[in-house]
């Protein structure tokens, strides 16, 4: 093994990640004036569309927040290393996906003045989109400077096998890999190409990983088989 390199992320992924928590944080205060406004206003016979319309909205809402969050969790993730801190940070769509409905899943299953049947549907429809927003802000793969850190080291010994003891690659902006070859299909032609480290490109995108393309190359110019790289090899995060 090399020397330990430590993922941190650049000035310029914390100022994105902040950016989209920002948003993530907008869109879960909208849900959240969102189902004060449906319980003050909606829970009624009379108002039962409008109040499946707030709910498909706020459910939206809250769909947004928690994927901004997690991307934003990408670029700037939190260390494992404080144990509270890195589940709420991680699995904070989760909370407030659960949290955006269950005030009005409660008050709309404990409402005296409507009838069975408008409990019925509208009660039902909130605990699904409570349960979806629910599940879809879980971070069931949560990222963590540790997990980087492993990958950058381990991508980096792959990388310099592959490239002549050389740690250095290629990247854009919008792909989310990193390239050996700077005239590889997926990259030739493009206005901006970056290159640097292998953990350069963790720290300014986050989450990368080799391009096949590159890898199948440089496998076949310079003679290395699996083999050789597989030792080193272990499951790719998602
Ligand atoms: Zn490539």
């Amino acid at each position: 093994m090399s020397t330990e390199k430590k993922f941190v992320a650049s000035p310029e992924s914390k100022a994105k990640a902040k950016q989209l928590r920002l948003f993530a944080i907008l869109a879960w205060l909208v849900a959240m004036a969102g189902q004060i406004f449906a319980i003050f206003k909606l829970i009624s016979d009379e108002m039962l569309t409008y109040l499946i319309i707030a709910i498909v909205v706020i459910l939206i809402l809250a769909l947004v927040g928690s994927t901004l969050w997690k991307k934003a969790n990408r670029l700037d993730p939190a260390s494992e290393k404080d144990k509270v801190k890195f589940f709420i940070q991680n699995q904070l769509g989760a909370i407030m996906g659960v949290l955006a409905f269950l005030p009005l899943v409660i008050l709309i299953l404990t409402n005296k003045d409507v009838s069975g049947k408008t409990k019925g549907i509208a009660g039902t429809i909130a605990v699904i989109a409570m349960l979806v927003a629910g599940i879809a802000g879980i971070d069931f793969d949560p990222p963590s400077i540790e997990k980087y850190t492993e990958q950058i080291n381990e991508q980096t010994d792959v990388v310099k096998k592959l490239n002549f003891d050389n740690d250095n690659v290629y990247w854009t902006k919008a792909g989310n890999r990193y390239h050996i070859f700077d005239d590889c299909q997926h990259i030739r032609g493009r206005d901006e190409i970056n290159n640097g480290s292998v953990k350069t490109s963790w720290d300014e995108k986050g989450i990368s990983e080799l391009c096949k393309t590159c890898q199948n190359r440089a496998m076949r110019d310079r003679n290395i088989s699996e083999e050789d790289l597989k030792v080193l090899e272990t499951p790719m995060t998602e």
